[in-house]
């Protein structure tokens, strides 16, 4: 299969997903990460053009961790918008990847850029497969399965299931250490206690209880029409 996560920000799919991504990986899968902002504002020192050089670079060797393959749409960090534009570069990277399945965020996360980046990738997932929307690349010949990935601290989202990633969350971290630069920007905006490591392994652990696992991620199905899978295209639910 080839898979699809969406991230309004490089480090999101880290912070969520990431340990479901690698065990596709793992499995044999084509995995492809997207990011909607190229992260220009997450500094404290740098300029809007040396951060985000900086931050695609980070975003790069954590998507080479898995093998997975980068889609950098390059938008401004803060700015994303439900516009034309900005639907046909989300159009344009679901049929890069051809994606079965496409992992986006929740609508009521945290950041108006995550919930906008979901918006649009849900928005854009009908209109990939129709011939005559044209834009840079050809239509796809299907309609991808949708899951919302867990919210920022797992703040008001109830997952319907559960991967375990036990067996993968070091690699997870990994990835996750990457995004160096944003270790100390994160305590410069939400205080000096809040490392971004911290709050993924809390939340995977929690999750992990749920699940009756050491670590696990949580996710919640899109059912809008066309309904086109299940929860056992997720890995370890396979039939
Ligand atoms: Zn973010």
């Amino acid at each position: 299969m080839n898979i699809l996560a969406i991230g309004a920000h490089p480090d999101d799919i880290e912070c969520s997903s990431a340990g479901t991504l690698a065990l596709y990986a793992q499995a044999g899968h084509t995995i492809f990460m997207a990011i909607a902002t190229n992260g220009n504002v997450g500094s404290a020192t740098l300029s809007r053009e040396e951060i985000a050089a900086v931050r695609k670079k980070e975003q790069k060797a954590s998507c080479d961790l898995i093998g997975a393959e980068m889609i950098w749409m390059d938008f401004d960090d803060e700015w994303l918008m439900n516009d034309r534009p900005t639907r046909t570069r989300f159009i344009d990277a679901i049929r890069q990847a051809d994606p079965d399945v496409m992992f986006i965020h929740a609508p009521n996360d945290y950041h108006p850029d995550h919930r906008i980046a979901g918006q649009l990738a849900e928005d854009a997932r009908i209109p990939a497969s129709v011939r005559l929307v044209e834009t840079a690349l050809p239509a796809i010949g299907r309609i991808p399965h949708i899951f919302y990935v867990d919210n920022v601290g797992g703040v008001d989202f109830q997952p319907e299931a559960y991967v375990d990633i036990s067996s993968v969350i070091e690699l997870k971290k990994q990835m996750l250490l990457c995004h160096q630069s944003q270790d100390s920007w994160m305590r410069a905006v939400y205080g000096e206690d809040t490392s971004i490591t911290d709050l993924m392994m809390a939340n995977g652990r929690a999750r992990g209880l749920a699940a009756g696992a050491a670590f696990a991620e949580g996710f919640r199905e899109v059912r809008t029409y066309p309904r086109t899978g299940s929860f056992n295209l997720l890995p370890g639910f396979e039939k």
